[in-house]
């Protein structure tokens, strides 16, 4: 099955790296013109010209500047996202603060940005890569686990309001993916369990899941595909798993 974005713009935050660099890569093979929007202004721009694209160096953090955007976009991937490791007790407030600004009021903004394009051209599609940890929670994760539980209901908001007016709106919902992201959680969780780097994966990440390996970012890229194309067009207000079994308890 070939799905053919031809003619479509899309914006994906954190595109430099990781899953948004696969889904920006994928999109721009579909034929969409992919803005990758990302803090690392460098690798935003190194993969906008491997793929025909254009840079927008943001740092998504800084929310009072995303307050009067306007976007004409088909389709946002809201991807950009950080991870921590800390007990609540130590977890800084302005740190908690942060997290929530980059990973649920950012995405809110960049909707709210690009909704009223889409409406006007009878058109959009949401996608807001949550996280298995958007519906089920891990302890030492609690700005994270709160961002992507709010982020599950700000896209099944969007799904409401947008569907009526051609807009759907999805989460998808990763385990654990090969990414730098995940490199940097592998060093933490070795710290914070006490155990070497190499027995993380066995003893922890993928303790739960049913297949013992992780997901690479091309699978979720393959996934937001599919739900960026027609066949996807009435799956909205829901969300889409990749997590080798790992939520199944
Ligand atoms: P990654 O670290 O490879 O990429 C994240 C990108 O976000 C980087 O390019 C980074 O520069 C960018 N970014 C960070 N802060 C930013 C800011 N303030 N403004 C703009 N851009 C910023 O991570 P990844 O693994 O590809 O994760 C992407 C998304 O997938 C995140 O939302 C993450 O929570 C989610 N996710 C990842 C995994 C995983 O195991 N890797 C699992 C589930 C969900």
């Amino acid at each position: 099955m070939s799905i053919d974005l031809s003619g479509r713009r899309a914006l994906v935050t954190g595109g430099a790296s990781g899953i948004g660099a696969a889904i920006a890569r994928t999109f721009a093979e579909a034929g969409a013109t992919v803005t990758v929007a990302d803090l690392n202004a460098e690798g935003a721009e190194a993969l906008a010209a491997e793929i025909g694209g254009r840079a927008w160096a943001v740092d998504l953090s800084d929310t009072a500047a995303l307050a009067d955007l306007r976007l004409d976009v088909d389709i946002l991937v809201n991807n950009a996202g950080i991870q921590h490791v800390s007990p609540i007790e130590d977890f800084a407030p302005e740190r908690f603060s942060f997290m929530l600004r980059l990973m649920l009021e950012a995405p809110f903004l960049l909707i709210r940005a690009a909704l009223p394009g889409m409406y006007e051209r009878g058109f959009g599609r949401v996608l807001n890569v949550s996280s298995v940890h958007g519906i089920r929670a891990s302890a030492y994760k609690s700005a994270y686990v709160t961002a992507k539980h709010g982020l599950e209901g700000l896209s099944k908001t969007t799904a409401l309001e947008g569907g009526p007016r051609g807009v759907t709106s999805v989460c998808i919902d990763p385990g654990y993916v090969r990414s730098p992201l995940v490199e940097k959680q592998i060093a933490d969780q070795a710290r914070a369990h006490g155990i070497p780097e190499s027995e993380v994966l066995e003893k922890v990440l993928l303790k739960d899941a049913a297949i013992k390996r992780l997901v690479e970012p091309s699978e979720v890229a393959s996934l937001a595909l599919w739900l960026a194309g027609p066949d996807a067009a009435m799956v909205t207000g829901t969300s889409y798993v990749m997590d080798g079994g790992w939520s199944a308890h």
